[in-house]
């Protein structure tokens, strides 16, 4: 029972707001959400998801105890923690003796806590001794992360905190609705306008965050690249980029230079549909201030050119001088809660603990010092999440699944799903039967952000201590204890504790010294100081809340140009599939709906899918609005209601993807992977739409 006030933050997505949890409920057995003005990042502000975040606590549908599959009726069961953990431990076992470490997977999630998540890293790579970890976020910002690295040698999604946003003088904000993805986020916009600032939202929709802008581009999915090659082109036509800055902080410039003439504003006015007066507005917009940013989200980021779209855009920043200085830069807003800090500590297929590359001598040593053991006994990288779940019942056997729901977020998802079907061992952690429990020959029901201690690192870098509240009901476990026992019971007697604060204190040796330092943080100081920045690399380091003033993260110093150009995405329009789908979010679901679809508030609000589409798409078609309709690809066919707008293209449509079912947006998705990022085209396909009555 909560019995004082407790200052945590929200379970959901990257902001991580602030909020306080108070007893609730005639007796205080449950918890309600009360405003937390002092936080600076919300100021008290909050999302409806937030304010229900206690439902999930207490919901009727939470699991209670663990399930175990019975092979006789293939129906999942009630059985004891000890029956749970020795049939998932045998089944991990017998799938390493008799197909290999590597037959054996693991899938992590971007709502994991750090420690969480570098746990689970340790344990693939220690116990099982894997290389086939991957994680949910990749699906997420890694188009992002990849540009990021590749030009400033460092990924922060914001390498400035949010708090700079209102005092720079334009934002051009790509692909990113915050309206409804982050809404206490908008202020910020919001703010930079009443101090004279400008925003450019560059979207196919005219969103609720679109609305809110000076200039709307919308471009057809997929052209993002060549818009941002169009912008540049005509910096350096109308004569605006900044020299000094290209000559003393910057390499690569020839290239790149060379890339955007080849992208002249009418070309670029063909492939995007945006007008030449708009860009030219644009530029001139953009340019005129002192200071100016461009911020990315999922739009730019989640095609098969994710990593040089965003390029692009930073190539865009670096040839006017808006990168390495105070009020200015790139930045992307990452999406899942720990979406920055579950890429930085371990559970990517790639990566070590203190974003340590995994194919690097010093690093491995470095790591493997922290746990005990030889660098050489570690396991080198594997596959990332689309490959590793489309090699499940083929290369790979068995799969421990922990925070993530692929039947419904995966791209292709009835192909998916059928691979995760035909595995020889299923365990899933969850906190309700998702989708994918349901597939699971073992099921541990595990405790929620409240009934549990643990950082993440939100969307500017700053790392956050959620505080437990509340004691979890008897039948669950934490993560942290189920990763202890299974190393047990598979010979790993030593190195998994359960005490959050004792897995950071582990975490931050792990990590001092690499890219991501969180050597100086402390759970005291996060408390005492309201988070801190990394990297910091001292117990007296203020933290870093602006990257790269002096220098950029590279050798050298110097910020990378990288020449890209435009390419087609993965699967174009043709005869037979003419109109583009495009999926994103709604403001009252998250992610795959695990936790909010159990949310009455929140499913009265927004309770299913829908096509958006233009009232001459809806006219040809022959649909009212809210008839259904039926959306063909290559992949399958989903059906939900018309949502008829003015405020999306007449070539695209949109379906939010957070719900299972006929109406799962994901079954159409296509998984046209980046070469570098490996980050899936959620935000490109070609479809053909049918009136689902007629189908
Ligand atoms: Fe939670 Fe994000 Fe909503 Fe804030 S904006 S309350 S962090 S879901």
């Amino acid at each position: 029972m909560l019995t004082t006030v407790t200052s945590t933050h929200c379970p959901y997505c990257a902001l991580q707001c602030g909020m306080n949890l108070r007893p609730a409920g005639e007796g205080g057995e449950g918890v309600e959400v009360v405003e937390r003005t002092d936080f600076p990042v919300n100021r008290g502000a909050l999302c409806g998801k937030g304010r229900t975040a206690p439902a999930v606590l207490s919901s009727r549908v939470r699991l209670a105890g663990p399930l175990v599959k019975n092979p006789a009726t293939g129906e999942l069961e009630p059985a004891t923690w000890e029956e749970a953990l020795r049939a998932v431990a045998e089944g991990l076992r017998r799938t390493r003796d008799g197909h290999g470490a590597d037959a054996v997977g693991v899938f992590g999630g971007g709502g994991l806590t750090n420690e969480k998540a570098y746990t689970l890293g340790k344990f693939a790579r220690l116990v099982l001794g894997t290389s086939q970890i991957d994680y949910n976020g990749r699906f997420c910002m890694s188009s992002a992360a990849a540009a990021h690295q590749r030009a400033f040698g460092l990924d922060r999604g914001l390498p400035f905190p949010l708090e700079d946003i209102p005092r720079t003088g334009c934002v051009i904000l790509v692909g990113s609705n915050l309206a409804e993805t982050m809404p206490p986020a908008l202020r910020y916009l919001t703010e930079l306008k009443e101090n004279g600032g400008r925003l450019i939202v560059v979207d196919p929709r005219r969103t609720r965050t679109a609305e809110q802008a000076d200039l709307h581009l919308a471009p057809r999915p997929g052209t993002d690249l060549a818009l941002a090659l169009g912008l540049l082109h005509l910096v350096v036509a109308e004569g605006r980029t900044d020299d000094d800055f290209i000559r003393d902080r910057t390499t690569g410039w020839p290239d790149a230079r060379a890339a955007a003439m080849s992208h002249w504003p009418a070309l670029v006015e063909r492939i995007t549909g945006v007008p030449v007066p708009q860009l030219r507005e644009a530029v001139r917009v953009f340019c005129e201030p002192d200071n100016a940013m461009v911020l990315t989200a999922r739009g730019p980021e989640q095609q098969s050119k994710g990593t040089d779209t965003v390029g692009a855009w930073i190539n865009l920043c670096l040839a006017t001088g808006r990168a390495g200085r105070p009020l200015s830069g790139y930045g992307c807003l990452t999406g899942q809660g720990n979406g920055q800090g579950g890429r930085e500590h371990g559970q990517k297929a790639d990566q070590l603990p203190g974003y340590r590359k995994l194919d690097d001598p010093a690093a491995r040593a470095h790591v493997a010092g922290v746990w005990g053991v030889d660098p050489d006994t570690l396991p080198g990288p594997g596959r990332s999440a689309y490959e590793l779940l489309d090699a499940l019942g083929t290369d790979i056997k068995a799969l421990l699944l922990m925070g993530s729901n692929p039947v419904v977020s995966a791209p292709r998802a009835a192909h998916i799903q059928e691979r995760l079907e035909s595995l020889d061992f299923l365990a899933v952690a969850d906190v309700v039967l998702s989708e994918t429990a349901a597939l699971a020959d073992v099921v541990l029901p595990v405790t929620q952000w409240a009934e549990e201690t643990g950082t993440t690192t939100n969307l500017e870098g700053r790392v956050l201590l959620r505080r437990r509240a509340i004691q979890p009901p008897e039948g669950v476990r934490s993560d942290l204890e189920v990763l202890h026992g299974l190393a047990e019971l598979l010979g790993w007697e030593k190195g998994f504790p359960t005490d959050p604060e004792e897995v950071f204190d582990e975490l931050r040796r792990a990590s001092a010294g690499g890219p991501a330092d969180y050597a100086g943080i402390s759970y005291r100081r996060i408390v005492e100081e309201d988070g801190v920045f990394w990297p910091c690399p001292e117990a007296d380091h203020p933290g870093t809340p602006r990257l790269f003033l002096d220098r950029f993260a590279t050798p050298d110093g110097l910020a990378r140009f990288v020449p890209v150009t435009h390419r087609a995405a993965g699967e174009e329009t043709d005869e037979e599939y003419p109109v583009v789908l495009t999926t994103g979010r709604v403001v009252s679901q998250y992610q795959s709906g695990a936790q909010t679809r159990r949310v009455a508030e929140l499913n009265a609000a927004a309770p299913g899918p829908f096509v958006e589409l233009h009232p001459r798409l809806a006219e040809r078609l022959g649909v009212a609005e809210g008839e259904p309709v039926a959306v063909v690809s290559r992949r399958g066919r989903a059906v939900a209601p018309a949502r008829i707008t003015t405020g999306i293209r007449p070539d695209t449509v949109f379906m939010p993807f957070h719900w299972p079912g006929e109406g799962r947006a994901n079954t159409l998705t296509n998984p046209a992977l980046d070469p570098t990022s490996r980050m899936p085209e959620f935000k490109v396909c070609a479809v053909r739409l049918e009136a689902a009555a007629r189908a």
